[in-house]
């Protein structure tokens, strides 16, 4: 696919800022030049749609409302405040950053990229985020939005999963960067990917580059941008045995290194290659727990994650002797008020909402 300079940086830039002024979302982080409030809704927008993060944004803002009080919380009520948003090691590493930020920063987002970009879990884009959105500083960002743009309206077809295809692209989004206001300049880029030059059915008739975009004239649009690598997923099955004594239920914090490290879960049964059934539970349960009765086994729930397909059964399980199944499996006893209170991951929560709190 030829690659295609016909469009000036000046008209380039210059349309786009005027799609933006007629066009663009009002949205709480697009109002505001404080860079604490911006680093936070950046990291709640990885990998997150804008309608369902608006409310952990807003949610985050009241209960944090400065760097210092999201620093001093507890990771616990973090992951609390973030649960049913998925990836949580985004949480726990905005809490991190927060910490790095109070302690090496007194408290200020760092105004450098490089300070930037020394913080936990902050990249390239949301450096260049927080540095543009914040401190208007010429950083250009690239995001999926952008890849797509530049490469429909340019005709590139270097790939966005490869470190050449992504230096190409970081080149071209520099030099395509105006001389002035370069922080409405990218917010208007991300926007017009998002909602015009979109992944499916770009409104290409009547668009502000139909005539020079490379993809319109020459029908490239399915095929731009190029991503290679495809995810395989694992698929995974999951059995929690969940123990009940009286009204109080068994559960504990995860030290996983995993996507759910700092949740609270239940006792899981290990190396399962199949959902387990009431036999291999009472397998595993022999002459551990004292007495107990197998009491419910649970519908299978298929949960979807980036990487893994998990399946997941849930059994509860009633016991006669709390202090065995504590020090046996390491576990606490809490009633369904203290459930509710622990962070959870979404899945967790669709267990307990569907089995135990109803
Ligand atoms: S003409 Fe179509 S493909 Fe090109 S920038 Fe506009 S919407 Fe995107």
């Amino acid at each position: 696919m030829p690659t295609s300079h016909n469009i000036s940086r000046d008209f380039f830039s210059t349309q786009l800022v005027t799609w933006y002024g007629q066009h663009q979302r009002d949205l709480p982080w697009r109002n505001t030049t404080n860079a604490y409030y911006i680093l936070l809704s950046e990291i709640i927008l990885q990998q997150t749609r804008v309608e369902q993060g608006l409310p952990y944004y807003l949610k985050f803002i009241e209960n944090f409302p400065t760097v210092v009080d999201l620093a001093n919380a507890e990771e616990s009520q973090v992951l609390r405040l973030w649960q049913g948003l998925g990836y949580y090691s985004r949480a726990r590493n905005l809490h991190t950053t927060a910490k790095q930020i109070v302690a090496n920063y007194g408290g200020m987002v760092p105004n450098r990229f490089e300070d930037l970009l020394q913080l936990k879990g902050i990249g390239i884009y949301t450096a260049s985020a927080i540095a543009s959105f914040g401190y208007n500083l010429p950083y250009a960002v690239v995001d999926g939005n952008v890849y797509r743009v530049l490469s429909r309206v340019f005709g590139i077809d270097a790939d966005i999963a490869a470190g050449t295809g992504i230096k190409i692209f970081q080149h071209l989004a520099n030099e395509l960067l105006p001389r002035h206001n370069t922080s409405t300049y990218n917010q208007a880029i991300m926007e017009f990917g998002a909602m015009y030059c979109t992944p499916r059915n770009p409104l290409c008739n009547g668009c502000i580059f139909e005539i020079g975009c490379v993809a319109n004239k020459q029908n490239l649009q399915t095929l731009l941008p190029v991503k290679s690598k495809k995810l395989v997923k694992k698929t995974r099955f999951l059995n929690y045995i969940v123990f009940k004594y009286k009204d109080q239920y068994a559960a504990s914090i995860r030290a996983d290194s995993d996507i759910w490290k700092g949740l609270y879960d239940f006792w899981l049964l290990e190396n399962m290659q199949v959902s387990a059934t009431i036999e291999d539970v009472a397998t595993a349960l022999d002459g551990h727990s004292g007495d107990n009765t197998i009491i419910l086994e649970t519908k299978i729930f298929k949960h979807l994650l980036t990487h893994q397909t998990l399946f997941v059964k849930f059994f509860i399980v009633e016991i006669s002797n709390k202090n065995a199944v504590e020090s046996q499996y390491r576990l606490n006893f809490y009633d369904k008020a203290e459930l509710e209170q622990l962070p959870k991951s979404i899945l967790i929560t669709r267990f307990l909402e569907q089995y135990i709190f109803c």
